[in-house]
C-alpha cells in the first residue's frame, strides 16, 4: 500500500487525475475479494500525531513504546523535519497489523489506511491562508476493488472510512508540515532544537505531557497550572496544544502566552547548557 497522503511524501510517483469531493469513483473493497490482505503485505506508511494516538491507546503503550516497538524515522522533506513510518514485519515489506482476518487494528487504522485507495494531496500556496485539496484515485495493479461495481463519490467514500475525524483531529499538523514545507528555504534551516520539538510535540506525546509539566516550561510560557494540568489529562486537548506550540515556535504564531522575561530566561538557559557541554569532561546529554 504506497501512501496516499502524498502531500507528506514529495516525489510520489502517482500522477492525479483531480478530483472534487463531489466526484464518483468506483470501488469497493471487502472481504471476499481475491486480493484480500494484499494491499497491506507491501506497505509505506507515514503516521499523523491523531494516529499515533489511537494506536498507542488501542495497544495500551506510551507514546515512546509505540514509536519504539511499531515505527521508523524518515525525513519528510530536505531539511529534515522528522516523520514516522509504520514499521513493517521483520524482514518483510507486511505491517506488523495484519493477520489472516484482515487488520487487526482496524477501528483505529491510521489515516493513510482509511483514505486508501483514495488519495489526498494538499498544498498551500506562499502567503495564502487556506489549503487546496485534491483528490485522486491511487491504482495500483494488485488492487481488484477498482473492478467492483460499486460507485460513491469522494465525501461519501471518506464518510464511510471515519477519514473526517481523523483529518479534522490532523488539520493544524498539517497546516504545519505545509507551511513548513511552503516557507522552504526562505527561513533556512531549522535548528536542532526546533526539530527536535517538531518531534517531541507530533509524535511523542507522554514526553510533550512532561515537557509542559516540566516548571521550566512556565518560566517561558505564561499557563496557568490548573490549565497545564487540564491539558495533561485530556491527550486530544493535549495533542492540539501542541500544534498550537509548534506554530508558535516555527512561525512566530503567538497564541500561547509567554512570561515578560521569557527571551532572557531562554537565553540564560541556552548559555548554561552550552557552558555545560563546553565544560572539560562533558559528557552529550539532552538538554
Ligand atoms: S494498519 Fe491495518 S489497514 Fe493499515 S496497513 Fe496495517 S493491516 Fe493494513
Ligand atoms: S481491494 Fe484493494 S484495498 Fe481492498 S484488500 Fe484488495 S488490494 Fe487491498
Amino acid at each position: 500500500m504506497s501512501d496516499p497522503l502524498s502531500d507528506l511524501l514529495p516525489g510520489n510517483p502517482i500522477q492525479p487525475v483531480k478530483l472534487d469531493l463531489t466526484d464518483n469513483f468506483r470501488f469497493r473493497c471487502h472481504k471476499g475479494i481475491a486480493c484480500f490482505n494484499k494491499c497491506c503485505e507491501s506497505i509505506d506508511i507515514a503516521l499523523t500525531p491523531y494516529d499515533i494516538l489511537s494506536l498507542k491507546k488501542r495497544l495500551g503503550l506510551t507514546s515512546r513504546e509505540f514509536l519504539h516497538l511499531h515505527t521508523v524515522p524518515f525525513e519528510m522533506d530536505a531539511h529534515g523535519v522528522p516523520g514516522v513510518k509504520l514499521k513493517t514485519r521483520d524482514d518483510t515489506t507486511a505491517c506488523q497489523f495484519l493477520t489472516p482476518e484482515g487488520c487487526g487494528v482496524y477501528e483505529d487504522r491510521p489515516t493513510a489506511c482509511r483514505y486508501y485507495a483514495l488519495g489526498l494531496m494538499s498544498m498551500r500556496k506562499k502567503d495564502s491562508p487556506t489549503d487546496e485539496n485534491m483528490y485522486f484515485v491511487v491504482k495500483e495493479p494488485h488492487c481488484l476493488g477498482h473492478l467492483e461495481s460499486q460507485v460513491q463519490t469522494v465525501a461519501e467514500y471518506r464518510q464511510s472510512q471515519g477519514v473526517d475525524r481523523y483529518d479534522e483531529l490532523n488539520r493544524e499538523w498539517r497546516q504545519v508540515v505545509l507551511k513548513k514545507r511552503s516557507c522552504g528555504p526562505t527561513i533556512g534551516k531549522p535548528s536542532d532544537r526546533s526539530l527536535q520539538l517538531f518531534f517531541l510535540a507530533s509524535y511523542d506525546l507522554d514526553g510533550f505531557r512532561d515537557f509542559i509539566l516540566n516548571p521550566s516550561f512556565r518560566q517561558v510560557y505564561d499557563v496557568p497550572v490548573e490549565e497545564l494540568e487540564r491539558l495533561s489529562l485530556d491527550d486530544i486537548a493535549l495533542m492540539q496544544f501542541g500544534f498550537r506550540f509548534l506554530k508558535q515556535v516555527l512561525f512566530g504564531e503567538r497564541t500561547i502566552p509567554t512570561q515578560p522575561d521569557a527571551l532572557e530566561t531562554r537565553t540564560r538557559r541556552r548559555q548554561e547548557i552550552n557552558r555545560q557541554k563546553q565544560a572539560p569532561g562533558a559528557t552529550d546529554t539532552k538538554s
